[in-house]
């Protein structure tokens, strides 16, 4: 850990032992960040961001926290790497990086698709690591509900394989939304030795990509139709107070706060940059898209996933 960061003053806040973890699956810019932080308003429920991007982001990069502060600076993460590793997290950190590195990996997507597995030892090391920080987390938050917004079906494939119990909320938003937000720069905040933008893709790329990540989804969940629920962002946003509501009652949360609120900042890992912002949060749409999308770009969106979006109701 940086030395130069003071010492963590937070304890752990609960001797549980059980962290259910609620993962939100899906393609970049599908309005996870938000969601997670709808979720985050039941105070049973913690928010932790794209877990996935913890080694490289959070560790090794020390990115900004969405309490503002960076990653090994944070009292809530400091907490939790404590509680999870000891005062010797590196070597244990360093192997969980060079895993999930390459489960993430986009080169997996065909063969996930055809049914391959991952290396049976480095998916149980990697789900050991990983179900053993859900559980800090946990224990520091003192909420049992974990939400990991990390989106990749790779990941999710590892997971699953590995035996975690997982939650999937399959997020999907329209192509034509996706493709627009990708090739609209965007700054990212967490990067605070430098200015920097996220990185920008063309439609041909993000179609393919969208295409192959929710039909991806749709297949590692096929048989748990208990534990897999799909969510269009679209609907979300019309009427976020009732999906709210459902999806607590779904994950199991007792008495679900009635309204979604986002009152105070948390502690997530990566995300959009929305997750800076404090105060309570404004769902609002963005459709943008439907003034600035080329005649080009509804034409390959139209051939890579068109029956995929008449599918999901995306057929105006
Ligand atoms: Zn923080």
């Amino acid at each position: 850990m940086n030395q130069f960061c003071p010492t963590s003053s937070l304890e752990k806040t609960s001797s549980t032992d059980v962290a259910h973890c609620v993962y939100i699956a899906g393609t970049g810019r599908n309005g996870s960040t938000l969601l997670g932080m709808l979720l985050s308003s039941d105070p049973s429920v913690f928010f932790a961001g794209e877990l996935t991007h913890i080694w490289k982001r959070g560790f090794q990069q020390n990115q900004l926290c969405s309490c503002g502060q960076p990653f090994l600076c944070c009292e809530f993460w400091r907490a939790v790497v404590k509680d999870c590793f000891g005062d010797d997290c590196d070597a244990k950190v360093a192997e969980a990086a060079r895993i999930g590195e390459g489960i993430s990996s986009f080169r997996n997507l065909p063969r996930l698709k055809v049914g391959a597995a991952f290396r049976a030892d480095s998916v149980d090391r990697y789900c050991r690591t990983y179900s053993e920080l859900l559980k800090s987390i946990a224990r520091v938050s003192g909420c049992q509900t974990i939400v990991d917004s990390s989106k990749y079906p790779t990941d999710m494939g590892a997971l699953i394989q590995g035996g975690v119990p997982l939650q999937v909320i399959h997020l999907i938003r329209d192509c034509r939304a996706v493709v627009y937000s990708w090739r609209t720069s965007k700054r990212r905040p967490e990067i605070h030795w430098k200015d920097e933008d996220m990185p920008r893709y063309g439609p041909v790329q993000t179609a393919i990509a969208w295409r192959a990540f929710n039909s991806l989804i749709e297949n590692l969940c096929l048989s748990s139709s208990e534990t897999y629920r799909v969510l269009r962002y679209e609907d979300l946003i019309t009427d976020p107070t009732k999906h709210h509501e459902q999806l607590l009652q779904w994950i199991g949360v007792a008495d679900p706060v009635r309204k979604p609120e986002i009152a105070s900042k948390d502690h997530s890992v990566s995300g959009n940059p929305c997750r800076f912002k404090s105060g309570p949060l404004k769902v609002t749409g963005d459709d943008r898209w439907r003034k600035n999308l080329s005649r080009w770009e509804r034409s390959i969106i139209n051939v890579v996933c068109g029956a995929m979006q008449q599918r999901y109701g995306y057929g105006d």
